[in-house]
């Protein structure tokens, strides 16, 4: 079955009697090149996790490639269309459920031995950054995750201190995986086309994280105390954030090289390191 072809995507629609919902972010792709990249990108061939497979197009490659396939879909409406289109693949399981209200280490424990696997997604928009932060911060036993995301949210992920879309989720990602744009996609090649243009995202998981922390909650912690009021000083959000004097927070900044006049979105992973890491010892000299 062609699932690429408009007319295909169509006539599934009309004998299911199928209508897209905007509100799930059900945009299926119609290119099959980059189907076959993302399928490539996550190097699935031990196992791989999808969510959302909508009517099965990006399944269908991934099924090809690999020894077991499990696809999250939360619109009950789909489940009989997979079942149809995925008919030829006896290595899929399709499950109907919501990813952010499961439990992603127990079912990678029970669909995969608790094997490294992949994650591959064309992502719904209304919900790509909770997703994303979900995978990482779960410290799954994951390979890596190739997914279909805004541009824009592409963008953040790669962006550098400076810049406006330097923040957060950069950081987040950056400290347990290695980012790269694998190619643009235009909105055109979606049905229905959705306001804005994708990228397909690869994140490799490090071995390690790309800094080392004394306390990993207070690095996150500090991280986003920096990114919280992005018009005040670094050393205003963390008095905000921190029960800690602004002498003593100017002293803290000052041990990590940082000077307290910075703004938050100045400082590149490093510095974060060692301002979290000052804040620690600060706090272990006053215990
Ligand atoms: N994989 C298909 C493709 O590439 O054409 C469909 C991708 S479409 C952008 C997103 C899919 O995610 C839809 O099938 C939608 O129903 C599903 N979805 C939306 N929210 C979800 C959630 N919270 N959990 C699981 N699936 C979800």
């Amino acid at each position: 079955m062609e699932l690429t072809s408009p007319a295909v995507i169509k006539g599934i629609a009309a004998k299911y009697g199928f209508t897209f919902k905007k509100g799930l972010g059900q945009n299926f792709l119609t290119s099959q090149s980059i189907l076959e990249e993302i399928a490539e990108a996550a190097e699935p061939e031990e196992g791989v996790l999808e969510i959302g497979p909508g009517f099965g197009v990006l399944t269908n490659e991934l099924a090809k490639r690999s020894e077991k396939v499990v696809a999250l879909e939360i619109d009950e409406r789909l489940i009989p269309v997979l079942a149809d289109t995925l008919s030829e693949h006896n290595n899929v399981k399709v499950i109907n459920k919501d990813v952010m209200k499961t439990d992603l280490n127990e079912l990678i424990e029970e669909e995969f031995d608790g094997k490294r696997i992949s994650v591959a997604a064309n992502l719904p928009y209304y919900i790509t950054t909770p997703i994303i932060t979900t995978l990482i911060e779960s410290e799954l036993p994951l390979k890596s995750l190739v997914v279909m995301v805004q541009k824009e949210v592409a963008e953040r992920i790669q962006a550098k201190p400076s810049t406006k879309a330097y923040g957060a989720l950069t950081i987040l990602c950056r400290f347990y995986t290695e980012p790269e744009i694998i190619r643009i996609v235009p909105a055109g090649l979606f049905m229905p086309p959705p306001n804005v243009d994708s990228a397909v995202l690869r994140m490799r998981f490090l071995e390690k994280p790309s800094v080392e922390v004394k306390d990993r909650e207070l690095f996150f912690k500090t991280v986003k105390a920096a990114f919280s009021q992005r018009r005040k000083t670094l050393l205003n959000c963390l008095a905000s954030s921190f029960s800690l004097g602004k002498d003593a927070l100017s002293e803290i900044m000052r041990s990590a090289g940082i000077e307290p006049g910075r703004r938050g979105e100045t400082l590149d992973m490093a510095e974060f390191a060692a301002l979290a890491d000052a804040i620690y010892e600060y706090r272990q000299s006053q215990n």
